[in-house]
């Protein structure tokens, strides 16, 4: 899939996060019917059963759908009037009626944290597959500012904000074009997953070390990154972790097949800065 001009090095801009595990809240919510409005108009919850839209910041009801939701929710505008605050399909909750009571105002809000991290690190792309990082990462933050969050976009991997890092949004790195799916990081990070060459020089290098290709040298420099970072206290643990907060196309089986490899050969770790987590270490 083609993007544009500016990311045929991979360079579009792109976003951030605040290292909390989220996935875990998000689970958790998902499970009792409590959705990002954006993120559920593909499938069938909530159609067929009362549903209310919340304000992700106050909890209060700004919508309500006696029957379900439409079927195709393709425009939503509402206001907060307590929160003064402007509701879109990215900033709205939409809760099954039957469990609002059950919901906190705060895990309305790290629901909604995490779907905006989640969205841009996986790299928002539009219908034109325009990336809009850069729209999106304003628009997140603005919204973050207006109701007081102390939220605001962050490197995945090194858990910096994007003003420590004095940059308006983070670079796109490509695992995989058509589809496209990649994740997003700061140059720094992108950088270090690439040894500081360039993609197309890695490849070269992963096969002259013996490695299938680029990406599963990129996958090892992350992977030591990461570890640094956030040290595994397993290795199938990590490695889905890796693939979950990465946004990998690899099963976790296959990345915790490409670190043990990697722990077999002297050559391969000596050219990751970091250490590999310990296969011992499952
Ligand atoms: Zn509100
Ligand atoms: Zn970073
Ligand atoms: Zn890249």
């Amino acid at each position: 899939m083609q993007i544009n001009a500016a990311d045929t090095n991979e360079s579009f801009e792109l976003t951030h996060s605040t290292g909390r595990d989220a996935e875990a809240d998000l689970l958790d919510t998902q499970v009792r019917g409590v959705h990002v409005l954006e993120a559920i108009e593909q499938n069938d919850e909530l159609r067929d059963r009362p549903v209310q839209v919340l304000c992700p910041n106050c909890g209060g009801e700004v919508e309500q759908y006696e029957d379900g939701l439409p079927s195709y929710v393709s425009w939503f505008k509402s206001r907060c009037s307590d929160c003064e605050v402007e509701l879109r399909r990215w900033s709205a909750v939409a809760v099954d009626a039957a469990y609002t009571e059950m919901v906190t105002p705060s895990e309305l809000v790290e629901l909604v944290q995490a779907y905006w991290d989640r969205h841009l690190w996986d790299g928002i792309q539009t219908a034109e597959n325009c990336p809009r990082t850069r729209e999106f990462t304003e628009a997140y933050s603005k919204r973050a500012q207006e109701y007081g969050w102390e939220w605001s976009p962050t490197c995945p991997l090194c858990r910096r904000t994007l003003d420590e890092l004095g940059i308006s949004w983070l670079d796109y790195h490509h695992w995989q074009k058509e589809p496209d799916v990649g994740i997003c990081l700061c140059r720094n990070c992108h950088d270090d997953i690439n040894g500081g060459d360039c993609d197309t020089n890695v490849d070269w290098q992963a096969r002259k070390l013996g490695l299938k290709n680029k990406h599963d040298l990129q996958i090892l420099r992350l992977a030591a990154r990461e570890h640094l970072v956030e040290p595994a206290a397993s290795l199938g643990a990590f490695a889905a972790r890796l693939v979950e907060r990465y946004n990998l196309i690899q099963t976790p089986e296959a990345v915790r097949t490409i670190i043990d490899q990697a722990r077999e050969s002297d050559e391969v770790q000596s050219v990751i800065d970091h250490e590999l987590p310990d296969c011992s270490t499952r």
